[in-house]
């Protein structure tokens, strides 16, 4: 009930531009955001990298209806795949960054699918120039089969580029048989939209079972498979299916987000496995704060109070 709210309250425009300027304490967004800007985001990598994490990092927006938004998106991530580039942190793709078609304008009129096309090209170029891989976030189901046209088309050129698959989807599993080849890089995620019974599972069991069976395909395939969740047993499980695939550390990933679990992130590194954290940075939070809110109600708590006490 509560995640519902909190997932439809994300989509809110009036909610957003009152929370976005609201005297929110720094520390509570800042659990969650590496910062605003581009020298905070690189920091923050820079930060992970020296205790052995990995990184993707997200320039926040989505969903922009703007074309200059969209092209700012684009050169924001030109700007820190540069700046990443230069402290040394795309190497061996220890930085990399993570792009939501939607902020690249995909959902302009018109052109919209061409436009984040193009850009996701540009952004493609440089990131293979500086040594490092891209990864396509997922979105709401409305999303998924273009953003897995835009994955095919980008893999032509680029074959660097992952996406990202929701086990909440009834489609994933057959996704994933698809996409287990040689070179492929999926993230396995659970899913954070609203989305309906025609297309999702809805309890979080259900949702599990349905990770445990796209996890054993992407393990038993050819691609590189990163296992993105925070949950303890899904972890466990991931790291008994490696093993049982016969996959070497290196050969797979775990991946969580900034400021979850960042002690168990530490312990996966320090293990000598590969840990990956995302690193989301940017003035637009606002969706992606209330998303990780849905997740775990008692971080409404922290949000709350953290507004109560500025
Ligand atoms: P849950 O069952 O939600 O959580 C398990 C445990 O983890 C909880 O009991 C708690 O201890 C801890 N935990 C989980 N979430 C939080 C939180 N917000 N705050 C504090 N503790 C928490 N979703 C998409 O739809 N598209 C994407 O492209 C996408 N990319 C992602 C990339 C990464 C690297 C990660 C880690 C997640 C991504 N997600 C994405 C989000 C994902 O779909 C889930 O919504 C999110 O990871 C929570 O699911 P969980 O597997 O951690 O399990």
């Amino acid at each position: 009930m509560l995640r519902n709210s909190l997932l439809q309250l994300s989509k809110s425009e009036r909610v957003r531009d009152v929370i976005e300027k609201a005297p929110v304490s720094r520390s509570v967004v800042r659990r969650f955001v590496a910062g605003a800007t581009t020298d905070e985001g690189v920091a923050a990598a820079a930060e992970l990298d020296a205790t052995g994490r990995c990184t993707t990092i997200d320039y926040l927006g989505e969903d922009t209806l703007d074309a200059e938004q969209a092209k700012h998106t684009k050169d924001a991530y030109v700007t820190i795949l540069g700046a990443l580039r230069e402290r040394g942190l795309t190497e061996g793709g220890r930085a990399e960054v993570s792009l939501k078609l939607s902020a690249l304008g995909q959902a302009l009129p018109g052109d919209g699918d061409k436009i984040a096309l193009e850009y996701a090209r540009e952004i493609c170029t440089l990131a293979q120039e500086s040594g490092t891989t891209v990864t396509l976030d997922m979105e709401d189901h409305t999303t998924t089969d273009r953003t897995l046209e835009a994955l095919r088309e980008l893999r032509q050129d680029f074959p660097f580029v992952g996406a990202v698959l929701q086990a909440y989807l009834h489609r994933t599993e057959a996704d994933c048989r698809d996409l287990a080849t040689a070179g492929s890089r999926v993230r396995l995620c659970k899913g954070a939209y609203k989305e309906p019974e025609s297309v999702a599972f809805q309890s979080g069991a259900e949702v599990d079972k349905s990770y445990v069976r796209c996890l054993k395909i992407l393990m038993q395939g050819e691609g590189y498979p990163m296992i993105a969740s925070h949950d303890p047993r899904l972890v466990e499980i991931a790291g008994a299916l490696a093993a049982q695939s016969g996959r070497a550390p290196g050969s797979f990933e775990y991946q969580m987000l900034y400021g979850i679990r960042p002690e168990e992130q530490k312990r996966i590194a320090d293990r000598g496995d590969t840990m990956r954290v995302y690193v989301p940075y940017g003035e637009q939070w606002y969706g992606y704060l209330m998303r990780r809110m849905a997740e775990k109600p008692a971080n409404v708590a922290f949000f709350l109070r953290g507004l109560a006490t500025k």
